[in-house]
């Protein structure tokens, strides 16, 4: 058998290696990567969950930036001839030349953390072609992710996710589990579209223009943060109270509002 060569983790590509084979187990399980699905694994590494998605899937794409890494997981599963490696930035793949058949993506990663927000947002302009997404992040980024109105993690992230997914959290992850041992606590969250928006809107870049203007200062209340686009009135009108706090404002009320300035023009 070849040695497989010996890696330095890279703090720039957000490197923290899973070891725990107990919660690379309870991951699979949660995934349940079956024969003749389309798995995609961002960021593989090493390959610590990859062996297995790729044993219980027959086939597997991964995407990872690292060119050192390439041989090394060349080394490990170049064999199965299920395996594709693309070499490059998630944050700019085109997921679209992933899909077959038009067969639905199941997305996997134990992402870096450094670029989890742009990613996720990234991966929602392609929430069409995906089943679910299973990805470890830092806890607090999970806890925004799943935060309804008046949590204290409730914002953009989690709203923008919300409107297209349903957000899973799933479990903790401790740092001893991998290697290095990061300074946070991870978790695990399952994200899977909605076949159905539950609260659809008319133009869906209004939605992001209001939901970011109102919560560039979350501690300014709803009639300050969005004066220059809708007037108090206005939103007593939409049934919105303009004192409260943005924090405090749901999706759905958010969506009235993007809808309403939407007709007005
Ligand atoms: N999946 C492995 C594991 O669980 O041990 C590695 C996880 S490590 C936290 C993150 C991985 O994402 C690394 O392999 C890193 O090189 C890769 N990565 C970092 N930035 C990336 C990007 N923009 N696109 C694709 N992969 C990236």
């Amino acid at each position: 058998m070849t040695d497989i060569p010996f890696h330095k983790a890279r703090k720039r590509f957000g490197q923290n290696f899973l070891h725990d084979h107990g919660v690379i187990q309870r991951i699979i399980r949660s995934i349940h990567p079956r024969e003749g699905q389309s798995l995609v694994e961002i960021g593989p590494g090493q390959g610590a969950i990859t062996e297995y998605l790729l044993e219980n899937a027959g086939e597997l794409d991964v995407v990872e930036l690292d060119k050192d890494l390439i041989p090394i997981l060349n080394l490990r599963f170049g064999m199965n001839p299920g395996f594709r490696i693309h070499q490059g930035d998630a944050l700019k793949f085109d997921f679209k030349t992933l899909q077959k058949d038009n067969q639905p993506l199941r997305l996997v990663g134990n992402l870096p953390y450094n670029i989890s927000t742009p990613l996720i947002f990234h991966l929602l302009d392609f929430q069409g072609l995906i089943h679910d997404m299973h990805f470890m992040l830092q806890k607090e980024v999970v806890e925004r992710l799943a935060a309804q109105s008046g949590d204290k993690h409730y914002g953009r992230l989690g709203i923008m996710t919300q409107y297209y997914c349903r957000v899973d959290y799933l479990f903790i992850v401790n740092p001893e589990c991998f290697s290095p041992v990061p300074k946070v606590d991870s978790a695990i969250v399952r994200l899977t579209p909605h076949k159905e928006l539950p609260y659809p809107c008319k133009n869906v870049k209004m939605l992001e223009r209001v939901v970011r203007e109102a919560f560039q200062q979350r501690r300014k209340t709803m009639r300050n943060t969005l004066k220059s686009l809708i007037s108090s009135e206005e939103m007593e009108e939409l049934g919105i109270e303009p004192t409260l706090r943005p924090e405090r404002v749901t999706l759905e009320q958010f969506v009235s509002i993007a809808d309403y300035l939407n007709d007005k023009g």
